[in-house]
C-alpha cells in the first residue's frame, strides 16, 4: 500500500516535465520599443498557426517572416538575424527552390494600422530537439518589415527595414 502512494507524486511530476509547449504568445514592439500587440502561435497537426493581432503598423501590405536569433533590440532589429532556414532553402513561397521554413504570407493593414490574421507555417513546430523546432540554441524570432515580400527576391523578398520585432520565449509560454 505503501508504495502506491509513493508512485503517484512521481506520475504527476514526469507527467509536468514531458508536457511540451502547445501555445506561446509573443510580444512585438516597434523600432522605439512600444508595443504593437502579439503574435500567437499554436501548434496544430499541420505545423504552427500563427495569430496576429497587432496595431500601429503604417496601412497596406508587409511582410512577416520568423528569423533564427531569439533577439528583439531596437531601432532596427539586425540582432534578429536571418530568416529561419534549417533546410537551407531559397527564399520566397513564390521561389521553385522555396522556401525558408519561416517564410509567412504578407499581412495587409488596415487604414487603421490594425491586422488581424491567421497564417499557417507548415514546416515550423513548438516541440523541442527537431530540426524544424522553433527553440534553438539561438532562439527565433517573429519580424514585420516596411515593405511587403515578393515571394521570390534573395535573401529576404525586398521587403525593407525590420519596424517590429518579437522574441520567441519559452518563458513567456501561454497555456
Ligand atoms: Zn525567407
Amino acid at each position: 500500500m505503501k508504495r502506491v502512494w509513493m508512485m503517484i507524486p512521481l506520475i504527476l511530476l514526469s507527467g509536468c516535465w514531458k508536457q511540451d509547449i502547445t501555445k506561446l504568445e509573443v510580444k512585438m514592439i516597434n523600432a522605439k520599443g512600444e508595443s504593437l500587440g502579439t503574435v500567437t502561435l499554436q501548434e496544430v497537426s499541420s505545423g504552427v498557426k500563427v495569430k496576429v493581432k497587432l496595431n500601429g503598423l503604417p496601412p497596406g501590405e508587409h511582410a512577416i517572416q520568423i528569423y533564427d536569433k531569439g533577439q528583439c533590440k531596437i531601432p532596427d532589429f539586425k540582432t534578429a538575424g536571418e530568416h529561419f532556414n534549417p533546410d537551407e532553402k531559397e527564399h520566397g513561397l513564390l521561389h521553385p527552390k522555396g522556401s525558408h521554413a519561416g517564410d509567412l504570407p504578407n499581412l495587409i493593414v488596415k487604414d487603421d494600422g490594425s491586422v488581424k490574421a491567421e497564417l499557417m507555417a507548415g514546416n515550423l513546430t513548438l516541440k523541442e530537439g527537431i530540426k524544424k523546432s522553433l527553440f534553438t540554441k539561438d532562439g527565433t524570432a517573429i519580424v514585420v518589415h516596411e515593405g511587403k515580400d515578393d515571394g521570390m527576391t534573395q535573401p529576404d523578398g525586398d521587403s525593407g527595414k525590420r519596424i517590429g520585432c518579437g522574441e520567441i520565449s519559452k518563458d513567456k509560454k501561454k497555456k
